[in-house]
């Protein structure tokens, strides 16, 4: 993509041009990544200490293909929840919490995130302006019925012995409403993403390797919109080149000192 616009500018020259760019817009469409949730204590896929980094293995447990065939993988997964890996116990950080204020600025457009850890809506986030592109892991589905339920009910039969349980309607295998490799994507879901990435006077990339399609996507067509971007993340991406503005800082850090919010001291 050819030499960043923004890599001969010293750090904090991308704040102050961050921090103009979110004075001045009135319509901000942010993208959120496994980045932001770090600093709750939940590791990312890609990044230095991500889980797949670590644990290539740990990738079966995302393919649909191996969890419908296979009961060893299921079990393992219904018990990395009950285990608490599955970061049932996370609470949201101040990165999370600068999105809250900028909702309450009224220049939150909408929130597009790829995370699964329900973090932003237990931040205080609306619901209504949440895209959850890949689902997730607060409720449970069923893979043949659709029937949604909490999390924290099926889990109640794991801990209860079930180690695989079925849905209680039909049967049918249950697993997280999140969307794992093999599964479909909600088309509604990807075109609310795109439109917000069209019509927004400001696109915000936070914590993500933009290497996942088609919600990367949205950073080249709010480019092509005539919109600014600013990435926010600690490793480079494919798109750097084409941001007015890039932070390679911690994100609970640099997100409220973006928005102009100082989170609270404790
Ligand atoms: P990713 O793992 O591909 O990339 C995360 C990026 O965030 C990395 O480039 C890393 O350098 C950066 N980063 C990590 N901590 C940071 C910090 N504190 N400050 C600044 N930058 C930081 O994540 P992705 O692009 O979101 O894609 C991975 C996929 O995995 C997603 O589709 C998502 O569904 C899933 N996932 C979700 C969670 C979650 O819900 N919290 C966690 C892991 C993976």
């Amino acid at each position: 993509m050819g030499e960043s616009r923004a890599t001969h500018l010293a750090e904090p020259s991308h704040l102050a041009i961050a921090q103009s760019l979110v004075a001045g817009a009135e319509r901000i469409a942010v993208l959120t990544g496994a980045g932001i949730s770090t600093d709750s204590g939940i590791p990312d896929f890609r990044g230095p200490d991500g889980v797949w980094t670590k644990d290539p293995e740990a990738e079966k447990l995302s393919t649909i293909s191996y969890y419908v065939s296979d009961p060893q993988v299921r079990k393992r997964s219904w018990k990395r929840y009950t285990e608490g890996l599955i970061w049932s116990n996370k609470s949201p950080n101040d990165g999370h919490k600068a999105l809250v204020e900028l909702e309450r600025q009224g220049k939150l457009h909408t929130l597009i995130t790829q995370n699964i850890d329900g973090l932003h809506e237990e931040a205080g986030t609306s619901p209504e302006l949440l895209v959850e592109i890949h689902g997730t892991t607060k409720r449970t589905r069923c893979l043949s019925c659709g029937q949604e339920l909490p999390m924290s009910h099926t889990l109640e039969r794991v801990r209860q012995g079930e180690e695989d349980p079925a849905c209680l309607s039909c049967g049918g295998i249950l697993k997280s409403a999140t969307v794992s490799f093999g599964q479909n994507l909600v088309p509604q879901d990807i075109m609310r993403s795109e439109q917000a990435a069209m019509n927004c006077d400001l696109f915000l990339a936070v914590g993500t390797s933009l290497q996942v399609y088609p919600v990367a996507q949205c950073v080249p067509l709010a480019h092509t919109a005539g919109t600014e971007i600013i990435i926010i993340n600690a490793e480079p991406t494919p798109f750097d080149s084409i941001a007015a503005a890039l932070l390679r800082g911690s994100i609970s850090d640099v997100l409220p000192k973006v928005v102009g919010w100082q989170p609270p001291q404790l």
